[in-house]
């Protein structure tokens, strides 16, 4: 991706030139966002209107997901130039991780005008517009926190069901995370052939988050409770997305889910006690997508154990923390700083999940 972006923009800027703050594309490159914004913002005070300048401000804004002013830059990129399609791509690429898909459908429309051979920005703008026409079929209950999407009459009892939920969970949810996130969150229902259909996850998963919560809910009636348990779970992703939108190892997002999702806890004993291999720790990091569903089991209930100890030993501290590990910080320094050392860290949590 990266060599991809500095090789279309070396080509703009024309052969042999150098782009505008190189320093600050370099600290990019290196994942100092935070750096790389500050760069391009003490360029831009020089030139206020160079596309390129608000590109990159964009990308480091993107980075550190601050969505709204990526946004922001972006557009103000394209208004300086209307023919520069990364902007309009990433623009696309941000207004959906921002839950706006008519502003990245638009974006991706003018991408795919500017470069109309260009098949990953075609794929891009399909699926979405597939996205679009699906929900443009649903239903909505409009809610102050929440709008919740479903299709047809028969899901209407379940979305009533689900708004419920949502509301009697985000105070608890919040004050445990210390995070109330403000703008309403977008819910949609599918069927679970839709949701394969749109989030292409994984064959074990019934819901993710991805800017909104997306549910299969596909003989949720007849588990009613199970259901109620992946709005929880996915609601901590969101409320997690809304205090810290970057770094967050997957361990302790899943993780927390896992915990604060309620419901019996059985399961992570008994997957623990039925594999005799435990991945370590600072393998689950990275996300689960590609585990198939025994070992994505076994890596949920490590996260839980984990995530467990981290509600015991951190406790009031787990906004603050979170904080920390949005910011950037590693999550050894982030318990120092909240005084949990993290040796007694780990070694309590292998001696709960029967690490030998
Ligand atoms: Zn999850």
């Amino acid at each position: 991706m990266w060599i991809f972006v500095l090789t279309v923009l070396c080509a703009r800027v024309g052969a042999g030139q150098e782009l505008p703050a190189p320093d600050a594309w370099a600290a990019l490159n290196q994942g100092d966002h935070a750096r790389a914004a500050s760069l391009f913002r003490e360029a831009l005070e020089r030139s206020p209107r160079n596309p390129v300048l608000l590109y990159g401000a964009g990308w480091a804004a993107f980075n550190m997901g601050r969505n709204d002013n990526a946004i922001s830059s972006l557009k103000k990129a394209l208004e300086a130039d209307a023919n520069f399609v990364q902007a309009a791509a990433l623009l696309g690429t941000v207004a959906y991780a921002n839950s706006d898909l008519d502003l990245a459908i638009r974006s991706m429309e003018k991408a795919a005008v500017l470069a109309p051979r260009d098949v990953r920005i075609r794929a891009q703008l399909d699926q979405w517009r597939k996205e679009s026409a699906l929900h443009s079929s649903f239903n909505e209950r409009p809610g102050l926190r929440f709008r919740v999407l479903f299709e047809g009459a028969q899901q209407q009892a379940l979305g009533a069901r689900v708004q419920e939920v949502l509301e009697s969970s985000y105070w608890t949810i919040g004050k445990t995370l210390n995070s109330y996130p403000g703008e309403a969150l977008t819910v949609v229902l599918y069927t679970n052939k839709q949701f394969q259909d749109i989030t292409r996850a994984p064959a074990w998963a019934g819901g993710e988050y991805d800017g909104r919560i997306r549910l299969a809910v596909g003989g949720a009636m007849r588990a009613p409770a199970a259901l109620d348990r992946v709005v929880r779970h996915e609601l901590v992703h969101a409320v997690i997305q809304n205090v810290a939108p970057r770094n967050v190892p997957t361990w302790v997002n899943e993780g927390l889910a896992s915990v604060l999702e309620g419901g019996s806890t059985a399961w992570v004993s008994q997957a623990l006690a039925r594999t005799a291999e435990l991945f370590p720790l600072e393998d689950l990091s990275a996300g689960f997508g590609h585990l198939d569903g025994n070992d994505a089991l076994i890596a949920y209930a490590e996260s839980a154990v984990a995530a467990q100890l981290l509600v015991e030993r951190v406790g009031p501290n787990l906004g603050v923390f979170l904080q920390m590990l949005g910011n950037g910080t590693g999550v050894d320094q982030a318990l120092s700083t909240v005084n949990v050392r993290p040796e007694q860290f780990y070694a309590e949590w292998r001696r709960r999940v029967g690490a030998r």
